[in-house]
C-alpha cells in the first residue's frame, strides 16, 4: 500500500511538471508591452508592436519590439537601409526570398540587407518577441508587400 501511495505521487508530481513544461515552452517572457495590434492587411495572425526609439533627425533609428502570436507573420516587405532583428524569446521563422525559410530563436540575431524582399514572424506552435532595429531612417523605413501564404508558411524546408 505505502509503494502505491509513493507510486501514485510520482506520477502525479512527474505530470503535473510535464505540463508546467509544456506551458513554459508555449509562453514567452514579456520585457515591454505587449503594444498595438498590427493591421491585418500588413499581418497575417496577432502581432503586437510597442515602440521603443521612434524616428528622428537626431539618431535616425528606428526601434521597437514585436510579439507574434503563435502561427502570426509579416507580409513579404524590403527594408531601404535594412534590419537588424534581436530575437528575445520565442521559437519563429525568417525567410529571405529565394531562400529556405530558417528557424529563428531565443538569442538569434538576424541581419536583413537593405532592399531584400523579407518576412519574418513566429513559428506555428510557439510565440516569438523580437526587437527590431531599422538603421538610417532617412533612406526610409519599409515597404510592404503582399502576404505570406499559409503554402509558403508551412512549407518544409
Ligand atoms: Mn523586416
Amino acid at each position: 500500500m505505502k509503494s502505491l501511495i509513493v507510486f501514485v505521487f510520482i506520477s502525479t508530481f512527474g505530470l503535473l511538471s510535464a505540463i508546467g513544461q509544456e506551458e513554459q515552452s508555449a509562453k514567452v517572457d514579456f520585457i515591454f508591452p505587449k503594444g498595438n495590434r498590427g493591421p491585418e492587411n500588413l499581418f497575417t495572425g496577432n502581432a503586437f508592436n510597442y515602440s521603443l526609439v521612434g524616428i528622428d533627425s537626431t539618431y535616425t533609428t528606428l526601434v521597437g519590439n514585436v510579439y507574434f502570436e503563435p502561427g502570426a507573420r509579416s507580409n513579404w516587405h524590403t527594408h531601404p537601409a535594412g534590419q537588424i532583428l534581436i530575437i528575445t524569446d520565442g521559437v519563429g521563422y525568417h525567410q529571405i526570398e529565394g531562400q529556405p525559410k530558417r528557424v529563428i530563436k531565443k538569442g538569434d540575431v538576424v541581419k536583413c540587407p537593405p532592399n531584400t524582399k523579407h518576412w519574418h514572424g513566429a513559428s506555428e506552435d510557439v510565440g516569438l518577441q523580437q526587437i527590431y532595429i531599422v538603421p538610417n531612417t532617412e533612406n526610409g523605413v519599409v515597404n510592404w508587400m503582399e502576404a505570406v501564404t499559409d503554402q509558403v508558411y508551412s512549407k518544409k524546408e
